[in-house]
């Protein structure tokens, strides 16, 4: 099972981060033991001081394919939830001035919270449609709208099935919308889909 993600997807968040906008999809990938799930909480590593949140919608890929025409795209997702990019800010931050890959900041262990809820995509639904929020501690602090991603599901699945074939179970995180922002022991993370809760996550 491959977890892919997707770096600098919404032009806002972009903009916070200082980064210019891809001419490409920004594509990496963590390992499938950074995968958190069923609602556990994520202890706060000793290897970073700025651990930020980054809520992002994340498809399951259905089937298997590869060099999959935009077109068709739609048939390899059938759900959705809500998950955590879980990074390790100034780690990345190190790593992106000396040009070095991002591994040790995104892919660490429980580094990808992935909601206990999923949403099934009927025939006519429009995974661009869905717009997601998520709270700390009760309070909004990101909000996206997936019509406003830079490069839709439909045509990241063509792309990232140019290089990488796709199995049934491989998990896409979207990108974030703006907010990030640094989570602390004792922090509790929700994300909704309206208002429906998807993903529960405390940091401790
Ligand atoms: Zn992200």
């Amino acid at each position: 099972m491959k977890l892919f993600c997707i770096g600098r997807n919404y032009a806002a968040h972009a903009q916070e981060l200082n980064n210019p906008l891809p001419d490409d999809p920004v594509i990496f990938m963590k390992p499938p033991t950074a995968l958190l799930k069923g609602g556990k909480p994520f202890y706060y590593p000793d290897f970073s001081e700025e651990v930020h949140f980054e809520c992002e919608l994340v498809i399951r890929i259905c089937r298997n394919g590869k060099h999959i025409q935009e077109k068709f795209a739609r048939k390899y997702y059938d759900r959705y939830t809500l998950g955590i990019d879980f990074t390790a800010r100034d780690l990345q931050r190190k790593l992106k001035e000396k040009g070095l890959p991002w591994e040790t900041a995104k892919g660490f262990d429980s580094a990808a919270a992935i909601g206990s809820e999923w949403v099934e995509l009927q025939q006519n639904d429009d995974i661009q449609q869905v717009t997601f929020s998520l709270n700390k501690n009760g309070t909004t602090v990101q909000q996206g709208d997936a019509s406003l991603m830079l490069y839709k599901v439909n045509y990241l699945i063509s792309y990232l099935s140019r290089y990488f074939t796709l199995q049934q179970g491989d998990l896409i995180y979207t990108g974030t919308p703006a907010g990030v922002g640094p989570v602390a022991v004792g922090d509790v993370l929700e994300g909704y889909v309206g208002t429906t809760k998807l993903l529960h996550c405390e940091v401790k």
